[in-house]
């Protein structure tokens, strides 16, 4: 039987900062083409979703989540020509482009923000929250804590006070007024006529849930801009970032009429969590937490993004227990929520690294990863805040790590070249692909048996028991497939016996294994390496 799925339910999603990625000119900021000449490597790689971030024009005060222009792209990244090209060759790769839509705020650079700030009459006044008078002590909590004292800041030239959720130069757009609505959707409209396959909406749930600039109905609003791109483009996602609590999330994807997928920060929460206390029990309980998705709707599951590792959705002493493993020292942390670290210096253990990214890869979901994590890159956290994951990534030993020929002076950020472990010219993209047992042919491998497992994709969980703490084993089913994944979290061997069928014997075709063992296997006793994983594809039969 030949089902139709939609393509996001199996995407593999990579995330690229086009200024950190390949610089093609030799001005220290990656661009289009330098991104045009990589995308062989990702097409190699397997991935087959590329989330673009920001684009647009900005005076980078915020990684380009402060935007001045929506109807262009930066010029240091190259031409709209060079990213239509982008696209062209991408998708004749078979690999699909989302960008980053930021229009939960601008940058106070933007001329609407100009207009807006220098006559109260004009048309753009309102696209703004405005308050004469001091605002009240206000109740919600700036967002990046520690960088910003209030959520609103007066402006000599307005003459007023203006609402920012962010940062002081990222004044909040008021979607309560049907005008930016419309200029959203217009938005929309010009980056799907390039051929992109949706969106990634920055801070959704701050769209909707902010008194002073969100509409009334604030799902209403989500409904309109599904029915938007459906119109444009059938296959057009809306990935959507909503770190909320737990009981709001699923409300995120409506009834099938909201949002295609979100950012599963609940799970990433509990992944962490798992890894920390080497323990199986985070996980189970994220299967009960993390909702349900509906029909056409699915996870975007991660272990790390480029922004920091945010914990907010524990409790304190399971914070202190993932600072305590992951992130020591203090300069480590930040916002008093999480760590600014990469995925592999945080783990530590290349088996530790792989057994993370096989849980992630076996979770019912889309898997996303972030540029470098692919080859184990490192953070510097000499630079500030979350920068602290964004330097440029590791191609080769040569001069810049191959991300740049500039001459005079650095790239914009820098490559990690601290002679240490990360060190680019212990750590690149050259090197891995010349070795057979490298993390970077590891993950290749990894992706290709993903792309071949639908139903981890379009299939129901269930955890199995395994009866031992650190062990975590969960099965997935769909269309008449089954597949077994076995995790052992801790660091030290492990045998299980699992229950998979009552009444019934099954057979494990093996499809991944972290010891190289490839027989199939009858029964139930499994015994896993330290960091192990497994994966099987079962074949069940009555039982004799
Ligand atoms: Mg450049």
């Amino acid at each position: 039987m030949t089902l139709s799925i939609p393509w996001y339910k199996n995407a593999i999603i990579y995330a690229v900062d086009v200024a950190t990625f390949q610089d093609s000119n030799g001005d220290g900021i990656g661009d289009f083409p330098g991104l045009l000449s990589r995308l062989d490597y990702l097409a190699d790689l397997g991935v087959t979703c590329l989330w673009l971030l920001p684009l647009c024009p900005s005076p980078d005060r915020d990684n380009g989540y402060d935007v001045t222009h929506y109807y262009e792209v930066d010029s240091a990244l190259g031409t709209l020509d060079d990213f239509s090209e982008v696209v062209h060759q991408a998708g004749e790769r078979g690999i699909r482009i989302l960008v980053d839509l930021v229009m939960h705020h601008t940058s106070d650079e933007h001329p609407w923000f100009q207009a807006a700030r220098r006559d109260r009459h004009s048309r753009f006044r309102s696209y703004y929250v405005w308050s004469d008078v001091p605002p009240p002590i206000e109740s919600t909590q700036p967002v990046f804590p520690g960088e910003e004292r209030s959520v609103w800041t007066y402006d000599q030239i307005a003459g007023a006070y203006y609402y920012h959720a962010f940062y002081h130069f990222e004044p909040n757009l008021n979607s309560g007024n049907p005008e930016v609505r419309a200029e959203i959707l217009r938005v929309m409209d010009f980056w799907l006529c390039f051929g992109v396959s949706g969106f990634r909406l920055d801070s959704v749930n701050h769209m909707i849930d902010r008194k002073e600039t969100s509409p009334p109905d604030g799902h209403g609003m989500l409904k309109e801009f599904r029915r938007h791109v459906a119109r444009r483009h059938e296959d057009a996602v809306l990935l959507g970032e909503a770190d909320v609590e737990q009981d709001k999330l699923a409300a995120f994807f409506g009834d099938s009429d909201e949002l295609h997928m979100l950012y599963n920060f609940l799970l990433d929460s509990y992944l962490f969590l798992a890894l920390a206390r080497e323990s199986a029990e985070p996980l189970a309980r994220a299967v009960s937490l993390v909702p349900q998705v509906p029909v056409g709707g699915q996870w975007a599951n991660f272990l790390r993004n480029l922004d920091e590792l945010d914990l907010e959705r524990l409790v304190e002493a399971e914070r202190q227990d993932i600072y305590k493993a992951f992130a020591p020292e203090p300069r480590m942390r930040i916002y008093g929520r999480g760590t600014r670290r990469r995925l592999a210096p945080m783990l530590g253990e290349r088996r530790r690294v792989e057994m993370a990214f096989s849980l992630l890869f076996s979770w019912p979901g889309a898997p996303l990863f972030v540029y470098g994590d692919e080859i184990g890159m490192g953070e510097d956290l000499s630079l500030d805040g979350r920068n602290a994951v964004r330097t440029s990534m590791q191609w080769s030993r040569d001069r810049h790590a191959g991300f740049s020929t500039i001459e005079n002076g650095q790239p914009r950020k820098p490559v990690i070249a601290d002679g240490g472990p990360f060190d680019y010219r212990r750590l690149n993209v050259a090197d891995q692909t010349k070795d057979p047992e490298s993390l970077l042919n590891w993950v290749k491998r990894l992706i290709a048996v993903r792309r071949g497992c639908p139903e981890l994709g379009c299939g129901a969980m269930d955890v199995v028991e395994t009866g031992e703490p650190a062990v975590f084993a969960h099965r997935c089913r769909w269309d008449n497939r089954e597949l077994l994944a076995v995790h052992n979290l801790s660091g030290k061997d492990r045998t299980v016996s699992l229950r998979l069928h009552a009444g019934r014997s099954a057979m494990l075709a093996p499809l991944l294994s972290s010891d190289g063992r490839t027989e199939r296997i009858e029964g139930r006793l499994l015994e896993l390496d330290p960091y192990g994983y497994r994966w099987y594809r079962i074949d069940a039969r009555e039982g004799r």
